[in-house]
């Protein structure tokens, strides 16, 4: 099927790990180019029978503040075009910075479903701490930790649901 999700977010978040995670069962990384920095990753996933592809963003260097916030700010506005639904990744270490907020800004201006996902929730202090980005506003919300695959289940059952 043409469905395609797209993973954003500032990098080390944890999205290439997601990405991995979600092409397991098909090991289908498509045109991946290994040692070479690209801007995305296309691969395709299945989840309860259903394909889709997966999008992962923000393989790019940046030598720059300026270039950085650009570079992701181009990467969000490219997933809103390609994508049928976002995967907005936070990182629950970190908490809420300057970015994921000005990300959140964009991404609340697509008519598309955005899920925002808050990564590295591996403990139940984490799940606590996690509390925090419902100020964020996003009504679909879900703690992963992509890691482990905790909380994957539910929500690629949320995102197939679209398809
Ligand atoms: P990206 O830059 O957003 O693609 O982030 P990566 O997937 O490259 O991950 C950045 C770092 O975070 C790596 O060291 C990952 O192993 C780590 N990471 C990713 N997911 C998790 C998680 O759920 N828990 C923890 N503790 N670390 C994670
Ligand atoms: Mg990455």
């Amino acid at each position: 099927s043409g469905f395609t999700v797209a993973i954003v977010g500032r990098p080390n978040v944890g999205k290439s790990t997601l990405f991995n995670r979600l092409l397991e069962q098909r090991k289908a990384i498509v045109d991946d180019v290994s040692g070479v920095t690209r801007d995305r990753q296309y691969g395709i996933a299945d989840w309860s029978g259903k394909t889709f592809n997966v999008i992962d963003t923000g393989g790019f260097v940046a030598n720059s503040d300026d270039i950085f916030e650009r570079e992701i700010r181009k990467q969000v506005k490219i997933a809103m075009e390609e994508a049928n639904v976002l995967l907005f990744m936070c990182d629950v270490t970190t908490g809420i910075t300057d970015l994921d907020s000005e990300v959140a800004d964009l991404l609340r201006r697509s008519s598309k479903p955005v899920f925002l996902i808050v990564n590295k929730v591996d403990n139940p202090q984490r799940q606590l701490d996690a509390t925090e980005f419902y100020s964020l506003g996003f009504e679909k919300t879900h703690f992963l930790s992509s890691i482990s695959g905790s909380g994957t289940g539910e929500l690629l059952d949320e995102v197939v649901s679209y398809i």
